[in-house]
């Protein structure tokens, strides 16, 4: 009797440590069995899901996205947005894909397949079939759940968007039947856009992945099983808790790598994994100590990465559409190996999407709606994390004399395109795809930088910190970072947020005329005394000058300024100026001439569109090389504008 009480006890003990283990509510739980077949270019797999009603209403209907849909015909949403499909991709039947749903019932019961239903909630387009609608015989009470199984058939497109096959290479992203997030009682699921991304709920995957024998495959979350078949094939299984998507690839010319991480200092334990396209193994170094460079960035800035994975994925050439792209664990990285050495694109890349598993994978945003929560924390990060491990002035170009960094190539991005959008909006309603990556990464990342430098590097350090320990394994909104800033910094900080996030408007601080006037001697009649210049010549005085500065503000957007003045005697003045009316004027007199004035001499406001004009000597300079190293620099952006990440 004792022994069973004790042993129940530690049953208890043992269900009680696997509860508490659990880093987010387990929301979905999917059980899929794929199996790639290479010659109709196509996944064929059955999917048993049990979703939780975690909400206080009965739910009556389920809501999926079926991404591949998009890729279905040029009538979906996302081509109808893109409009510039090359004719190679639509000539041929092959390039398509789609999602079949050829059952779907709930577990030992009802046949759901015939009540299946698209439906356009974002713009009512009928030919779009991204979003599936199903109802239900039965409502799902609260903290209910329910058990559906699901066979469905993936056609994968030619590789596009992420997704796709080239050749023997396959990235089978968005490829299942996802639940959308049920948010107070009501789904939000958007159709798959052009310029969005995603959002889905947090819990477990257990995914049975069967290719041919020949193929290298790589997933989300942990391997738990390898099994040979006998009819030439090879089945994988994965497994892994507190995620919220599940991406794999297969291709033959994979090489793979492994090698244990470990990290003191937060505790991290885990495994990298390469898969490098045969044809670009020289860059295996570059992406494995990149990668370390990420894990360590990211777990000592934010929290250590707790996940037992972590897989980079390298597509081959003609596969670049999928390159550069986040899933939890497990991401794309761009194969620049045709990109002189002294470009670090595939560390930028290899960075950036590592860091998603923080800004996306368990910071878990709305994508759709707020992308800025995802993509400009992240950039900021990977500009921070870029300057560190290859040099402030070099963290992106380092070739001879020519160092670029990332912020500035950031700062050129944002000078480039025209300021027509807010960085909060939902993302398929921007003004094109430059509009929407330029504000949703890069004016992001600069905003928050500026943020940075005014409150000061510590304390911005604790509110990233802060906003990754509170909302990690949650859906957080603007709202709630804007509340954790304020909160950590003790400041009110709408006055910020207000005119960064919600205005397209632009910030363009510049020096206006500088004069330096001799200040002339009494001529007139003062006092009933008529008085001469000339009168005093002889005594010689000293000259004094009149030295006028006016610094002009050229943007809509306001922030505090710091101004540094430079006399022709090595005086120099430093003025702080609240930046609010559209120009302020300092005057000093002086028996001597000023030199210069410079606005933000520092560069702390580094969403500031445009440099050239924040100083100016008053004597004209002669003409400064700085200014065909911008051009040479705006060439150079345009160039990396067509990569999207
Ligand atoms: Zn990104």
């Amino acid at each position: 009797m004792k022994k069973t009480v004790w042993m129940t006890l530690a049953c208890l003990f043992i269900l009680n440590q696997s509860v508490s283990a659990a880093l987010s509510k387990h929301i979905v739980d999917y059980r899929i069995k794929a199996r790639l077949v290479p010659e109709e270019k196509a996944v064929a797999a059955s999917e048993t899901l049990t979703w939780l009603n975690d909400s206080k209403v009965s739910i009556s209907e389920l809501q999926f996205h079926l991404y591949l849909n998009a890729f279905k015909n040029n009538r979906s949403t996302f081509m109808k947005e893109s409009g510039h499909l090359s004719r190679d991709f639509k000539k041929d039947k092959e390039n398509w894909g789609y999602n079949e749903i050829r059952k779907i019932g709930i577990k030992d019961g009802v046949d759901l397949t015939a009540a299946i239903e698209y439906i356009q909630p974002d713009d009512g387009n009928k030919d779009d079939q991204t979003v599936m609608r199903i109802s239900l015989p039965e409502p799902v009470p609260p903290q209910e759940k329910i058990t559906l199984e699901i066979e469905f058939y993936a056609k994968l497109p030619k590789v596009i968007a992420r997704s796709g096959f080239f050749n023997d290479f396959f990235m089978v992203a968005q490829w299942y039947p996802k639940t959308g997030v049920l948010q107070d009682g009501k789904w939000n699921c958007h159709q798959y856009h052009r310029s969005s991304e995603f959002f889905a709920d947090f819990g477990v995957y257990e995914v049975e992945i069967t290719v041919p024998r020949e193929y290298v495959v790589g997933a989300t979350g942990k391997r738990i099983k390898e099994v040979d078949n006998s009819n030439g094939t090879k089945t994988y299984i994965h497994y892994q808790e507190d995620i919220h998507d599940f991406a794999w690839t297969a291709c033959p010319d994979f090489v793979e790598f492994h090698e244990l991480y470990t990290l003191e200092n937060p505790p991290v334990k885990t495994e990298i994994i390469l898969l490098v396209h045969r044809s670009h193994l020289k860059l295996k170094d570059r992406y494995l100590s990149s990668l370390k460079n990420a894990i360590e960035f990211y777990s000592q800035n934010y929290g250590a990465y707790p996940y037992p994975t972590v897989t980079l994925v390298d597509p081959p050439l003609k596969g670049l559409a999928a390159g550069g792209m986040e899933y939890p664990t497990l991401f794309t990285t761009f194969g620049a190996s045709f990109l002189p050495k002294g470009l670090l694109l595939s560390e930028m890349v290899t960075i950036h999407e590592f860091g998603h598993n923080y800004w996306y994978g368990m910071v878990a945003s709305n994508e759709f709606e707020e992308a800025w929560l995802d993509e400009g924390l992240n950039s900021y990060s990977e500009i921070k994390a870029m300057a560190r491990y290859y040099g402030e002035d070099q963290s992106m170009i380092k070739m001879g004399p020519l160092k670029i960094s990332d912020l500035d190539l950031s700062r050129l991005q944002v000078m480039a395109t025209a300021q027509l959008d807010p960085i909060v909006k939902n993302s398929w309603e921007f003004y094109s795809g430059g509009s929407y990556a330029t504000n949703t990464y890069q004016k992001a990342a600069l905003t928050l930088l500026t943020l940075e430098n005014y409150l000061g590097q510590n304390v911005m350090a604790k509110i990233m910190r802060t906003y990754f320990e509170r909302w990690k394994f949650k859906h957080p909104t603007t709202e709630d970072f804007i509340a954790v800033a304020e909160d950590v910094s003790g400041h009110d900080l709408d006055w910020f947020f207000d005119q960064f996030l919600w205005s397209p408007d632009k910030l363009d601080y510049a020096i206006g005329a500088l004069r330096s006037e001799e200040v002339k001697e009494q001529e007139g009649i003062f006092n009933g005394q008529f008085k001469t210049s000339e009168e005093k010549k002889e005594k010689d005085k000293e000259k004094v000058f009149k030295n006028e500065v006016n610094i002009v503000r050229k943007g809509e957007l306001i922030f505090p300024q710091e101004i540094l003045i430079i006399f022709e005697n090595g005086e120099k003045i430093r003025e702080k100026w609240d930046g609010r009316t559209r120009w302020k004027r300092f005057v000093y007199y002086r028996p001597y001439k000023l030199e210069s004035a410079c606005v933000d001499p520092e560069h702390k406001v580094v969403v500031d569109v445009n440099y050239m004009n924040n100083s100016r000597h008053l004597k004209p300079n002669k003409i400064s090389p700085l200014k065909w190293t911008l051009e040479l620099m705006l060439d150079f952006q345009k160039i990396l504008t067509l990569i999207s990440l």
